[in-house]
């Protein structure tokens, strides 16, 4: 068996589209990688057994479970504040009400920590980019929804019941449409890739990945664009924060209209500040950013 500084995590990132699993090293270095649809997990009627059969090979490849520090999982799911039970995925089967941490710390008797996604891509966007360690970092991730984070003075902030910065789930006036989270009238109804999507299907009859470069100046694609910034300028007003780092599927969209994006945010900013001094800096892209991120939580949860 390994002492604790050379044991490894085994780390998953559980999304819509994609299951991606890794082991880190304690220095963050990526010692084997995976990728998969998380379709078979959606399927799958018990998760357990699956993720089991998935990373008992893994374990097995990297020395076994005494190899292993914990189990460290990144999901997009709303959770509870001590992040042992997912209250609902809202693009995978069967997480509603599913005491995940529980179930996976039963079947290897290892430590499981888990974590929102937006939670651990900050925490990865913080770690790559060295900075953080003082004041506010807004993370805003336009993806499927409008997903947020926040750290602060590095620490990832949870809010009293753990669900703080749903950002996606603020109250539009004059919205009378259901959002999927059973309220009325949130501006994600407006502002997020389901709603360009809905756009490409509905009237342009193209890929949502092809809107911005076929369809980026006309002015239904650019108002799901503009929503996004004002929702980012409300919590910049609010937190002034040392910077916003901006990411999610969307803004990788070829043609994505960065500058009106940023033009916009600081447009609904009040002057001098923080309208002078706001950076907004890119998402890092990287494929590794969820298993990576889940490891540097797993770490700031272990001590
Ligand atoms: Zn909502």
């Amino acid at each position: 068996m390994k002492d604790m500084d050379e044991k490894f995590f085994l780390c998953v990132e559980i999304g819509g589209t994609n299951l991606r699993y890794g082991v880190v090293t304690k220095d963050y270095t990526l010692k084997q990688f995976d990728k998969i649809p998380s379709k078979g997990l959606s399927d799958a009627r018990d998760k357990g057994e699956y993720l089991k059969q998935l990373l008992d090979p893994v374990l097995e490849e990297n020395g076994g479970v005494s190899n292993i520090m914990c189990i460290s999982l990144s999901l997009a799911s709303l959770m509870n504040r001590d992040r042992t039970i997912c209250y609902n995925s809202p693009n995978i089967q069967g997480f509603d009400n599913l005491p995940l941490k529980a179930i996976l710390e039963n079947l290897w008797g290892l430590p499981v920590i888990m974590e929102r996604d937006v939670n651990t891509s900050l925490l990865y966007d913080l770690w790559k980019n060295h900075m953080g360690q003082e004041g506010i970092v807004i993370g805003v991730y336009i993806g499927t929804g409008l997903g947020n984070a926040m750290s602060i003075d590095g620490k990832v902030y949870k809010g009293y019941t753990g669900s703080s910065c749903e950002l996606g789930h603020i109250p539009v006036d004059g919205l009378e449409k259901m959002c999927g989270c059973g309220k009325k009238g949130c501006i994600e109804l407006r502002a997020c890739g389901k709603v360009l999507a809905e756009i490409a299907r509905e009237h342009y009859k193209c890929q949502v990945s092809d809107i911005f470069v076929k369809y980026g100046d006309q002015p239904d694609v650019l108002d799901v664009v503009r929503m996004c910034s004002l929702a980012t300028a409300t919590e910049v007003t609010i937190l002034d924060p040392v910077c916003v780092v901006l990411g999610g599927g969307v803004t990788q969209m070829p043609g994505f209209p960065m500058e009106y994006f940023i033009r916009n945010v600081k447009e609904n900013l009040r002057t001098p500040e923080p309208r002078a001094s706001l950076r907004i800096v890119p998402a890092s892209p990287d494929a590794e950013a969820g298993v990576i991120g889940a490891a540097l939580n797993a770490y700031t949860a272990l001590q």
